[in-house]
């Protein structure tokens, strides 16, 4: 079976200035995990990669560069999904992990419980051979600065849903939430079917509006509908409409089918995709304008 890697780094109103960051950023997340699909490695390595990459780009909102919550410091959520086995690992409002989709991973393959949160999961991370690191780490000046001015625009989670050669699907999310959230505010991201979601028909990652993705389980959703046959981007188009029609919210979504189909749809402004179809990137900024 072809591998396929499809990547987003979120839906928002991305400014001129981070349009080139963004699209270099996705694109490399896309092209390494791609790789690795090609080399033989499973969906769950090629989306953990393509994630931890972003994670360690400012560009996005996620690990390092995350926005700031209201008391000034970086709350981190994440969650990696296994469609063959249906096992997750999320964490959720962690503080001193550099990567939250690494510490996501190694819960799902190593623990028998899947989701752990807060101080809670940063114990459960040194227990799992994880370096605790200093929280200050994961602040850029940028963040610093709009916190100090309160701009509290949303800003760019990121997700990778894959398909390797043994036809296994995978995904995961990981994002630093809203920015000048309330401390242990936690969004969708970290919860199963809401930020992420695979089965054996297909994968998504979802990224928006955090409270309104809970209310329909968007990436659950936006897999629901693969199984009445639509393609990926219609399944990712009317999961978007459901949820704007029921709760008011937007939002993006990224989508892959079990026969490699990508799509993905937003009604953010503007959403930063890759995806591989056959052997090339495609990298982009995708807007309603
Ligand atoms: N969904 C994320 C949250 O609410 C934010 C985002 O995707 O931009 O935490």
């Amino acid at each position: 079976m072809d591998p396929v890697i499809i990547v987003h780094g979120g839906a928002w109103d991305i400014p001129p200035d981070l349009l080139e960051p963004s699209v270099l950023g996705v694109e490399r997340a896309a092209r390494e995990g791609f790789k690795l699909l090609q080399e033989g490695y499973s969906a769950l390595d090629a989306v953990e990669r393509a994630v931890a990459i972003m994670e360690d780009n400012p560009t996005f909102d996620a690990g390092v560069g995350s926005v700031l919550n209201l008391e000034g410091y970086v709350e981190l959520d994440a969650i990696i999904v296994d469609g063959a086995s249906l096992r997750f690992g999320s964490v959720a409002a962690v503080r001193r992990i550099k990567n939250p989709i690494s510490l996501a991973r190694a819960i799902m393959e190593e623990m028998e419980e899947m989701m752990f949160v807060s101080e809670g999961a940063e114990r459960v991370a040194l227990e799992l051979g994880f370096e605790l690191i200093d929280p200050e780490e994961l602040i850029v000046e940028r963040e610093r600065e709009a916190w100090k001015r309160r701009i509290s625009s949303v800003r760019g989670t990121v997700g990778a849903v894959a398909l390797d050669t043994n036809g296994r699907i995978a995904a995961a999310t990981s994002t630093g939430g809203v920015p000048l959230k309330r401390p242990g505010r936690v969004g969708d991201t970290p919860l199963i079917g809401c930020g992420a979601y695979a089965n054996e028909l297909g994968g998504a990652s979802s990224t928006g509006q955090g409270e309104p993705i809970m209310r329909v389980m968007l990436s659950k959703l936006a897999v629901d509908f693969l199984a009445r046959g639509l393609h990926p981007t219609e399944a990712a188009q009317r999961s978007l409409s459901f949820m704007a029609d029921r709760t008011g919210g937007w939002g993006g979504v990224i989508v892959l089918d079990n026969r490699g189909k990508v799509g993905y749809a937003h009604t953010s402004k503007r959403m930063a995709v890759a995806y591989s179809i056959d052997g090339d990137v495609v990298a982009k900024i995708s807007s309603l304008e």
